[in-house]
């Protein structure tokens, strides 16, 4: 298995039962199935509830999506992650094969005119890659909840609705792509696994009058103008790469905030490929543009930075209308246990694929057990995620 950082937070190392019953059984809706939503929902299955996990897109994952080329593959969210804490080190562990070592001394910072001012990797800490490409961990993760029938996928939650047969109960309000609706009922609670703007305006426009609502709108996040770009013509005899000698570089042009050459990353093949990152304040300032605006000002500024003044063989656009949080929560997770309804995600804690699988965990560590009795189901259900049958 990879070899990664030593782990740092305070969980207790005793090895405790992978399995847990709870005193009562309930039933719970999980609003997305970012990592967040995967975590929060492998928890409460492990702890013995019921989940029924909705999913817009055909696919898990979010914002670690993957994007497919006939020239190989992008990430086009996050482009890696770090480990901090022993949680998520540990959650790690269940899928040893699908994360790799990304090379990171490659990354620099580059001034606005795209010279190299400095390195940038903190020392000593690694930078990890999902193999063969990011959205692979959350597809690792979610295969128990796709197995066991527990995740809807193509289901965009459209109203989350008190039951009308039980309303103390919740029913969930979901449309397909096509337009169809499908309410599924019965749920003791909803937890919202969604960026922080969608989950708020999915509580305001169910009408669910709840402090969370408030406490949402503290969060900010930004948006972010994505490009990939291929260029065949590279891959011939005597040259590999076009460009600059660095992989991965931090830029401070005001366009560009971040470019890797996915080339570079485990298992992605030869084919040179790059990802580029507007910046926070011009993916704002062009949010509505139309993508082929967008397009040939990025490939402008691309060319300044990197001196790759090649045509791409292929381009691909994606607007991320909130991919990055500027001004997060400050707290891992929102629970109104009154009204049934609670809140996760990156936004709570930062802005990293971590924060999110912290803020998942902890949501659904909240929901039911005891101060105590937290700690024992963290530290088993990390130890046994893997060891959760098919279908239970
Ligand atoms: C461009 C970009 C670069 C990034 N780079 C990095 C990086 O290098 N390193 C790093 O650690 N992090 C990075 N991140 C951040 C990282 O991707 C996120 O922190 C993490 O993936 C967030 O997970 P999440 O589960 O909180 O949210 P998401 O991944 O956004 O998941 C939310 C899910 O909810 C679904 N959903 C939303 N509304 C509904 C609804 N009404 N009904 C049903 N489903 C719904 C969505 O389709 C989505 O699947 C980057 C993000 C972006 C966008």
């Amino acid at each position: 298995m990879p070899r990664r950082t030593p782990a740092t937070s305070s969980v207790r190392s005793s090895r405790l039962h992978s399995s847990h019953s709870p005193q009562s059984p309930r039933h719970f809706a999980v609003v997305g199935a970012g990592v967040a939503g995967i975590a929060c929902a492998r928890t409460l299955l492990q702890a013995g509830h019921q989940v029924t996990v909705f999913e817009k897109s055909n696919q898990v994952g979010g914002r670690t999506a993957t994007h497919d080329s006939p020239f190989g593959s992008f990430d086009a969210g996050a482009q890696y992650f770090t480990i901090r804490d022993e949680r998520f080190a540990l959650a790690l562990d269940t899928a040893p094969n699908v994360f790799r070592p990304w090379s990171a001394n490659a990354i620099r910072v580059l001034d606005a005119t795209g010279h190299v001012a400095s390195a940038s990797q903190p020392p000593g800490e690694a930078h990890w890659v999902a193999t063969p490409g990011m959205s692979a961990l959350a597809d690792a993760w979610a295969e128990p909840l796709r197995q066991g029938g527990h995740l809807h996928t193509n289901a965009h939650v459209v109203a989350i609705e008190r039951d009308p047969v039980k309303p103390q109960h919740w029913q969930v309000r979901a449309q397909s792509p096509d337009g169809a609706q499908q309410v599924v009922a019965g749920f003791d609670a909803v937890l919202l696994a969604q960026p922080a703007d969608p989950a708020r305006s999915l509580l305001t426009q169910s009408g669910i009058q709840t402090p969370l609502v408030a406490e949402i709108a503290g969060v900010i996040t930004a948006p972010c103008w994505t490009m990939m770009l291929a260029f065949p013509q590279s891959v011939r005899p005597g040259l590999t790469t076009l460009g600059p000698q660095w992989n991965a570089a931090r830029s401070t042009h005001h366009r560009i905030a971040w470019l890797a050459r996915e080339s570079s990353k485990p298992q992605r093949g030869i084919v040179e490929r790059w990802t580029v990152q507007a910046s926070p304040a011009w993916s704002h300032e062009h949010l509505n543009d139309d993508s082929s605006r967008v397009q040939a000002k990025l490939l402008k500024a691309f060319a300044e930075v990197t001196g790759i003044h090649a045509q791409p063989g292929y381009v691909e656009m994606r607007r991320w209308r909130h991919a990055q949080t500027t001004q997060p929560l400050g707290r891992s997770h929102l629970l109104d246990s009154h009204m049934g309804i609670g809140a996760c995600g990156d936004w709570c804690l930062g802005h990293r694929l971590e924060d999110a699988f912290l803020s998942g965990l902890e949501l659904a560590l909240a929901v039911d057990f005891s101060v105590n009795f937290q700690q024992q189901i963290a530290t088993g259900m990390l130890e046994s995620m893997k060891a959760i049958p098919p279908g239970a």
